[in-house]
């Protein structure tokens, strides 16, 4: 199917934009371009995830700050997200011993949000269906495309399709990527680090969040550190950030709570031991991955977005908030250069390279701080501390 215009220079009809990816960035990025009047089609690999009983993805919840703010905004969706996230004024520490002390994130009346990941993603694909010029096809795994034709092809279905544009908005381990890695002067690189993580429920108790709701609560252990961020239904969702060797020591329900005990006994009461105990084994610790590359885009033809641009180790929190960013310094380039492909393109890779690489720095540099200074107990705190 051939859905583009054929002209590079049409402007009597509007242009088709393939998104590939239709997740958090992707179906954000897919208004972006509706709302500048391009034909948008969305191919997402999953089925729908509104229909979906369990949805897969990475953390349950996610922070939100200013700059994911601020690309809501300009297509109509910050209030709405908003009101469904919960405040966080400040850092809530837990020591060894159960004493809390506040950190506040900055001057009074600021915060960052904790948003429920699945209702972002469910939120971002409804607000795209209103719009009359967006198509969402599900179920549509792309396999490939061509740098010549530009035509994709995709899982299942013989048919070849093309557009005018293709965004790569499909993550970390993007398919739309590859075919960048043949290409001259292409740089790439992945990293992964030695630590994994996984995901605790803490639930409510007696119908009430179980730990004060508007803080995001770390425990910092040198190399081990545990978050919780509160959710809408009253649990906290804990992540448990470790080394996979010592993943791989805690090998029995026992050995967890013992586990436990040493590290953040102030959290079985919360959790609950047989909870804890199940929660633990429900999924392997998962890996985290930074990757950085340069160019962004490919001629006129394919520009790489969110993840699949720079992928990065979660510990400033600001993946999907440079994401979703990515799409609001493309739509300003759009405007400076009258949504001329050939010079859009090149300009984004200009702009937005150093800054896509420069967070994921940032956050692998904090990283490596953390491992490197684990004799220095309070640089460490600081550095965990600071962080989030
Ligand atoms: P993804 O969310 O990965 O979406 C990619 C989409 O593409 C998916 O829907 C997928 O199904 C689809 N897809 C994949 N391959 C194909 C294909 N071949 N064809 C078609 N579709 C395809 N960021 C923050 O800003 N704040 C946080 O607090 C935060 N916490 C995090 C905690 C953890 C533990 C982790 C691992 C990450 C965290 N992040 C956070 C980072 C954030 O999750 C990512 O930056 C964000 O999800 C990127 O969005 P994306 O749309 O680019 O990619």
């Amino acid at each position: 199917m051939d859905y583009s215009t054929n002209d590079s220079k049409s402007t009597s009809k509007k242009k088709v934009v393939a998104v590939v990816g239709g997740g958090l960035v992707g179906n954000l990025n897919a208004c972006y371009f509706a709302k500048r009047g391009f034909q948008v089609e969305v191919f997402e690999s999953r089925e729908d995830i509104r229909q979906a009983k369990i949805v897969k993805g990475r953390s349950i919840n996610l922070v939100l700050s200013h700059r994911g703010r601020q690309a809501l905004k300009h297509v109509g969706m910050e209030d709405t997200i908003i009101s469904k996230g919960i405040p966080m004024h400040s850092r809530m520490i837990h020591a060894l011993n159960g004493t809390q002390s506040p950190i506040p994130y900055g001057k009074k009346g600021q915060y960052i949000l904790s948003i429920d990941r699945a209702n972002l993603n469910k939120e971002l694909l409804s607000a795209a269906e209103t719009y009359p010029n967006i198509n969402l096809n599900f179920a549509h795994k792309l396999l490939n495309w061509s740098t010549e034709t530009g035509a994709m092809t995709f899982h299942l279905f013989v048919e070849e399709i093309q557009a005018d544009l293709i965004v790569g908005c499909d993550g970390a381990f993007s398919a739309i990527r590859k075919q960048f890695l043949r290409q001259s002067r292409f740089n790439y690189s992945q990293t992964y680090i030695p630590h994994g993580y996984l995901e605790i429920t803490m639930p409510p108790i007696n119908g009430e969040f179980a730990m004060k709701p508007d803080y995001l609560h770390i425990w910092p252990r040198n190399t081990f550190m545990m978050i919780a961020l509160p959710n809408l239904d009253k649990t906290f969702n804990c992540t448990l950030f470790m080394p996979f060797e010592e993943f791989e020591k805690v090998t029995t329900g026992d050995k967890v709570i013992e586990f436990f005990q040493k590290y953040f006994p102030d959290a079985i009461p919360l959790i609950g031991a047989e909870a804890l105990k199940r929660d633990f084994f429900r999924l392997p610790a998962q890996a985290m991955v930074s990757v950085k590359c340069s160019s962004y885009h490919f001629g006129d033809k394919c520009v790489l977005m969110g993840d699949a641009a720079h992928a990065m180790v979660p510990f400033y929190g600001q993946g999907m908030n440079a994401g979703f960013e990515d799409c609001l310094v493309l739509n300003e380039i759009m405007d400076q250069l009258n949504e001329d492909f050939s010079a859009v393109l090149p300009e984004y890779t200009r702009v937005r390279v150093p800054d896509g690489q420069a967070i994921a720095d940032l956050a692998m540099y904090n990283y490596v701080e953390m491992r490197e200074h684990v004799n220095s107990k309070w640089f460490l705190f600081r550095k965990y501390v600071d962080n989030f």
